[in-house]
Formats: structure tokens, C-alpha cells, sequence
């Protein structure tokens, strides 16, 4: 079969690969049909993500048939139409028994990480009972991929860690896919405001599409003023980190006003200073998380009611076969102006 692999910082490329076999018995085989490339692909082609190793088919998002299972799987049968979630678990160890799926120690965010990935014809899934999601009737496989990551992403990791609340002051600094999901999912909360910061102003014309009440171009670096003034001189109650830099986080830290919350989503390669001589008297709270995907079945609901539009994330489109040109498009994202591109695979 066809597969993406990771060479090493700097490289990768479509090779020819086995289809991959069943390990355990509780895995499955599922024959991959959309998949796309994350942001985190791109920190593992940089080298930023030491458990990825070289000779690592990349992918964690996409949606499948079921090809083949294994003795011990009960929920699913061959020709199921299957959601791939970006984390795998066993629904059993400590950590899946307090919902913290990413944590699982069986686990978590292997896929395209620690075990070979979905930028392939076929993928072995782990714990298929508990990382696979059956696939409604009538539901778009393009929006169900945003389903993968990038959605649960931005609702467990900015929304809901964030704590957005009916009439609440949002900010969302990053307006990249990541942060345009939660600037989506943040919606079903009603905020009174939700500002969007980044510095591609054809990301912030989206983000107006999208809902955002207000955006502002961070390129000439006086964001922090400009929101305290929209605010009032209080700060925004939430301040979504959706970037993964020390400038993005440091942005969080001056807007966040008294008893707000600040979330943090970007993946983070450096460390960042935390500016305690200013928050300590703020009762500010901080968070971080890695998404867990418990969340997905709720989502699932949302898109089949219409509630939610994810497709709108998606701007180009490729075969397998032509996968690095999808890199290259998604990686020149200024240029391309990508957001998602999904990539057929069968
Ligand atoms: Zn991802
Ligand atoms: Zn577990």
C-alpha cells in the first residue's frame, strides 16, 4: 500500500509499505477513504516531537471502512463505515476511567506518533472497541475528519477548559484551523464577544465568516491595547492560546482580565516566561490539556443535527498519490491560504 513517511527533521516522502496486520485482538484494520495533515505533522517534520521516530507512517485524522477485526471486538463489523479518533484507549486503565483518554496507558496519541498513522491506504487501529466511532447515516466524511482532532481540539482544550460561559469575553489568539474550531464550538455557549487575533488578515476575514464579533490583525503588535480597549481596560474573561509560541502565550497574559481563565491549545517547542509579578494577585486559572476526545460523541450529535459546520474548514483537496503537494500546500498556508486539505485515499 501506499503510505507517507516520516524520513527524519526535514523529511518525508510516499513510499510503498505491507498493509499493515492485526497485533492484538482488539484491534481492527480499516481501509482509510479521507484522511488530512495536522499542524502537529508539521512540528513532527520540524523535529519537535522526539517520540516520532524515523520510518513512522504520519496521520491521526480520518474516516474508514472496517477491513479486518480482531476476535475481541464486539461493537464493530467488517463494512462499517468507522470515525478514526485521534486517540486511542483501552476504557479501562486509571486514566481512561477518569475520562482522560489521552493519557491512556495503553494509548493516547499514538497514531502517526509512536504507531503508524492514517496518511495510508490502510491502518492498524488499537483498542477499536473504544478509539473508533460508528458513522451515521447521511454524514459527510470531509466534515466527519474534522471530527478526528482539530473539533474535540478546540472545545476540550479552548472551550471548555477556558470555561466560555453565556455572555462571557473571548479571545482566541491564533486563527489557524485549531483556532477556528474553537472559535465554532465556542458559539454553543453564547459569549458576548469573541475576538480574534492573528496576523494573515484573510484568516481573520474567515473568522468574521465564521462568527467572531471582532478580529484584530496582530502584525504590528499593539494587539494587547487594542483589546483592553474593546474590553473596557478588563481584559477578556477567556484568552484561547491556539498558536504555540512565547509571543501567543505572552499576547494571553496581558489580556486576560481579573478571574479569567487562560487556556492553553498550541504545542509548545520552547519554554515561555510566566509573568507571576502581574498575575499573581489576578485569580486568573491556567490550563493545558491534550485533547481527550470525550467529546466526540456529543459533536457527532451536533453535526447530524446541522449545528455545526466543520466543512467549512476545508480549502483543497488530493489524492494519496499527490500528498506532498499537499504538504506543500498546507505548509505555505500565507500563500495557499489552506486551512484543511483532505486527502482521498480510496
Ligand atoms: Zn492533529
Ligand atoms: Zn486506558
Amino acid at each position: 500500500m501506499k503510505a507517507l513517511v516520516y524520513l527524519g527533521p526535514g523529511n518525508k516522502a510516499l513510499e510503498d509499505r505491507p498493509r499493515p496486520r492485526l497485533d492484538a485482538q482488539t484491534d481492527a484494520i480499516v481501509r482509510i477513504t479521507k484522511t488530512t495533515i495536522c499542524g502537529t505533522d508539521l512540528h513532527i517534520l520540524k523535529g519537535d516531537v522526539p517520540s516520532c521516530t524515523p520510518g513512522r507512517i504520519l496521520g491521526h485524522e480520518g474516516v474508514g471502512v472496517v477491513e479486518e477485526l480482531g476476535s475481541g471486538v464486539t461493537s464493530f463489523a467488517r463494512g462499517d463505515r468507522v470515525l478514526i479518533s485521534c486517540i486511542s484507549c483501552c476504557g479501562k486503565c486509571v486514566y481512561c476511567r477518569r475520562q482522560m483518554y489521552s493519557h491512556c496507558t495503553s494509548g493516547g496519541w499514538v497514531l502517526g506518533n509512536t504507531i503508524d498513522g492514517t496518511q495510508a491506504e490502510f491502518v492498524r487501529i488499537p483498542h477499536a472497541d473504544t478509539s473508533l466511532y460508528h458513522i451515521p447515516e447521511g454524514l459527510d466524511d470531509e466534515a466527519l475528519v474534522m471530527l478526528s482532532d482539530i473539533l474535540p481540539t478546540g472545545f476540550e482544550c479552548g472551550v471548555l477548559n477556558g470555561r466560555v460561559s453565556p455572555g462571557s469575553t473571548v479571545a482566541i489568539v491564533g486563527s489557524g484551523p485549531i483556532g477556528l474550531a474553537a472559535l465554532l464550538t465556542a458559539q454553543f455557549y453564547s459569549p458576548s464577544k469573541i475576538i480574534m487575533v492573528d496576523r494573515d488578515p484573510n484568516r481573520l476575514e474567515l473568522a468574521k465568516s465564521f462568527g467572531a464579533t471582532a478580529i484584530v490583525n496582530s502584525a504590528n503588535g499593539k494587539e494587547v491595547e487594542v483589546i483592553n480597549a474593546m474590553t473596557g481596560g478588563r481584559g477578556v474573561d477567556v484568552a484561547i492560546e491556539a498558536v504555540g509560541t512565547p509571543s501567543a502565550f505572552d499576547t494571553c497574559q496581558n489580556i486576560v482580565g481579573p478571574g479569567g481563565t487562560i487556556a492553553n491549545i498550541g504545542v509548545h517547542g520552547s519554554k515561555v516566561d510566566l509573568h507571576l509579578e502581574r498575575l499573581w494577585n489576578r485569580n486568573i486559572t491556567l490550563t493545558t490539556r491534550l485533547v481527550d476526545t470525550a467529546s466526540t460523541p456529543m459533536l457527532l450529535e451536533t453535526l447530524q443535527s446541522g449545528k455545526l459546520e466543520p466543512k467549512r474548514l476545508v480549502t483543497h483537496r488530493f489524492d494519496l498519490a499527490h500528498i506532498t503537494d499537499a504538504y506543500a500546500t498546507f505548509g505555505d498556508a500565507a500563500n495557499t491560504r489552506a486551512l484543511k486539505v483532505i486527502i482521498t485515499a480510496s
